[in-house]
């Protein structure tokens, strides 16, 4: 990326030398991007993140789709919050966080019925906070269903996934093929912030979200992050490298950082079933514990850990997801996300498991 912040300075959108040099980084990222994902180099639109990928795959740009898009209710917010506001609906998921296929052919066939026309499925690859994986085929093969018992003369319905948690974990040639449109952002795969892309099939029709220069062949303008590209191709092309070993060494990791704790706290249970999971995702409920308390005291042992929980207006909430698999809001309050990355160790796993155990104790002891 250095380069391309100092002496390599160029804006792809320019016509002179420092300009074409700045294209051809761009070209090879692209195709790099494209070979790992799946696509072709012209399906490949770079957006500023996950967050504008997501607005721009359930928008399909702007001016907005006046058809109603469908989401699964575990999705991040910048998928959520998007289909709320455009008036549109989520389908429930089971207690392993994975969308019912039974109410989303439901949905789709209610709403045909009652005449409505659906923009746009989207069903997250893995989600964020629990791990759970969907089988994005078997999503697509109930769409492609409902679609054909909709009246004649209706169109393909296009299967949207944000795969942003999915993808250093997964490989999207294959978990992410039947997806008409793809999310991701290179801060989850140990890239820059602020970088991301929408794959778009070349069968899907988008309509651009961001207006003015035309850049991306129209479909988003805005001069290109240039460095940020080529650091998102480079982090892409390191994990898809090392994807199986990573995802080996880190299930091990996992596995023995589940039944640790199992063994080790007493009311303490696996969130789902760590066979839906990917790999680095390790999630689990302790009874009778507010996990807000525990947070601190694992910091204060280099563990960070993230709760399930949020306060909003003094009053602690769960968080969506955790309602939306059926968890009560009183067992939400002891939920633990203690993810692993690629560069987790046998140590970090060793520290989590001493220090889990004994700031469960603190808490319980004095009530905290
Ligand atoms: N989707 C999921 C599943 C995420 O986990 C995140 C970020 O945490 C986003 C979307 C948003 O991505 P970004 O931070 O690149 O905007």
């Amino acid at each position: 990326m250095e380069p391309f912040g100092s002496l390599r300075y160029g804006n792809p959108s320019g016509s002179h030398s420092l300009a074409r040099d700045a294209v051809r980084a761009v070209d090879e990222a692209r195709e790099q991007i494209a070979e790992i994902v799946g696509c072709r180099p012209s399906e490949v639109i770079f957006t500023s993140g996950g967050t504008e990928a997501d607005n721009h795959a359930v928008t399909g740009g702007l001016p907005a789709r006046s058809a109603q898009p469908v989401c699964s209710a575990v999705e991040h917010h910048a998928v959520l919050d998007v289909v709320h506001a455009l008036g549109g609906h989520t389908v429930g998921v089971n207690s392993d966080g994975q969308i019912d296929h039974a109410d989303l052919a439901a949905l789709l066939n209610r709403l045909t019925e009652s005449g409505a026309a659906v923009g746009v499925v989207s069903v997250m690859l893995a989600n964020n906070e629990v791990g759970s994986i969907n089988n994005l085929a078997e999503v697509a093969a109930c769409i492609a269903e409902a679609s054909h018992s909709r009246v004649a003369g209706e169109s393909h319905i296009p299967l949207h996934t944000d795969a942003v948690q999915a993808a250093a974990w997964l490989d999207l040639r294959t978990a992410a093929m039947a997806a008409d449109m793809i999310s991701i952002s290179a801060h989850k795969l140990g890239g820059p912030k602020g970088i991301g892309a929408l794959v778009v099939r070349e069968s899907t029709p988008i309509r651009p979200m961001i207006l003015g220069g035309g850049q991306e062949r129209d479909r988003r303008s805005g001069s290109a992050n240039v460095p940020g590209i080529v650091g998102f191709a480079a982090a892409l092309r390191v994990v898809d490298a090392e994807r199986a070993e990573t995802n080996q060494r880190v299930s091990q990791l996992r596995e023995q950082l589940i039944i640790g704790l199992l063994e080790s706290v007493t009311g303490l249970s696996e969130t789902v079933d760590r066979s839906a999971q990917i790999p680095g995702s390790c999630h689990v409920c302790i009874e009778g514990v507010d996990s807000e308390s525990l947070l601190l005291l694992l910091e204060a042992e280099g563990v960070l850990a993230s709760a399930g929980s949020s306060c909003a207006s003094g009053a602690q909430e769960a968080s969506h997801v955790l309602t939306a698999i059926g968890m009560p809001d009183a067992s939400a309050r002891g939920a633990l996300r203690l993810w692993l990355g690629w560069d987790s160790t046998q140590s970090d796993v060793d520290r989590a498991l001493q220090a889990v155990p004994a700031a469960v104790q603190r808490v319980r002891e004095f009530g905290i």
